[in-house]
């Protein structure tokens, strides 16, 4: 990740600024405020703004005057009982806005989260950086035999080059050419006057999906718990699965009660079907039961014993 001068200098005196303000606040948070936190080659999730804090949540379920809080142990029991049986409006009162910079192939699996709010860096009126995501060795791995859609073991070593250089070849061919479609530099210049240069609007289809873009992303934290409880998950794609786990970093400076009780009661929690409990009851039960007996088919099965760590 490579940030201009100019883009740190603007991070800088976003920091300096100081407000005053009745509203709570969250220092830890605040800490973090306008910083990219790092993600992939070039990519990066900073915190642009927020709304409300554990206490906030508490005050919207109680429905009270003031600030809601009682003792710490109070708020954490009744923010738990809301997460445990999915009681989600309170969690709806909290709001926070990112700023993240990502490959475009990331961004089309994220678009897919219908209850944010959007506002993507435009291609059409400005021009893209010239930066791919190419990834690390340790991240290049073959086709799962066993999961269509994941990934089996790493690739060696000169198959991982081939395709590492595959990867940084075609990409940078590609934006050589949308660069010489556009017929201008990163400064407007034209690089031949005798030439209009193409539309940006139409040169930018020439761009490989490792291309990075960048959008302000707005959520509730109801909402940003079930994008995270999909992309923090081992299934999502490792891609995604970095940035989940940077925006949940900043959770837990945000929200930390919510933030362990989601912790505790989605992403690290299962949920058993009722031929599930039922096998489960057998077992503690001491009965020796199998898969053709249970009433699962195999697929459930293995779900259910490698969570049982059977
Ligand atoms: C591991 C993984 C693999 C995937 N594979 C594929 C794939 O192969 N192909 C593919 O196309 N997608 C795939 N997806 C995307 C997936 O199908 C969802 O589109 C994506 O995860 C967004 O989930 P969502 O709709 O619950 O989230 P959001 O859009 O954030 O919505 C949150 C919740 O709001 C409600 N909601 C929002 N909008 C509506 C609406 N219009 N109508 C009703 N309820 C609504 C729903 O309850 C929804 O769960 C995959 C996702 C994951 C995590």
């Amino acid at each position: 990740m490579r940030l201009t001068e100019q883009q740190n200098r603007d991070i800088e005196a976003a920091r300096a600024q100081q407000s005053q303000t009745a509203r709570p606040t969250v220092p830890a948070l605040e800490a973090l405020l306008f910083q990219p936190l790092r993600v992939l080659d070039h990519g990066f999730v900073r915190v642009i703004d927020y709304m409300g804090d554990d206490g906030a949540i508490v005050q919207a379920a109680r429905v009270s005057y003031g600030r809601g809080t009682r003792r710490v142990s109070e708020d954490a029991g009744l923010i738990r009982y809301l997460m445990r049986h999915h009681h989600s409006t309170p969690f709806e009162m909290c709001e926070i806005k990112y700023h993240v910079k990502l490959p475009i192939f990331v961004a089309r699996q994220w678009i897919r989260h219908r209850t944010a709010n959007v506002n993507e860096y435009s291609a059409r009126y400005s021009i893209l950086d010239r930066e791919f995501y190419i990834p690390s060795p340790e991240h290049l791995a073959a086709q799962s035999s066993v999961n269509r859609q994941g990934r089996g073991d790493v690739l060696d070593g000169d198959e991982a080059a081939l395709v590492l250089d595959l990867l940084r070849s075609d990409a940078a061919r590609c934006y050589d050419h949308y660069a010489e479609m556009l017929n201008e530099n990163a400064a407007g210049a034209a690089l031949d006057p005798s030439r209009q240069g193409l539309a940006r609007e139409l040169a930018r289809m020439n761009l490989t999906l490792n291309t990075y873009t960048q959008w302000y992303w707005k959520i509730d934290l109801h909402n940003l718990f079930h994008f995270l409880s999909l992309r923090a998950d081992a299934h999502a794609q490792y891609e995604i699965r970095a940035y989940a786990e940077a925006m949940l970093a900043t959770v837990d400076a945000w929200v930390p009660l919510a933030c362990q009780a989601f912790r505790d009661y989605r992403l690290g929690a299962l949920t058993l079907s009722g031929p599930m409990l039922a096998v489960v009851r057998r077992m503690l039960a001491g009965e020796a039961v199998g898969q053709p007996d249970s009433g699962l088919n195999r697929r459930e099965w293995g779900e259910l014993m490698a969570a049982l760590g059977r």
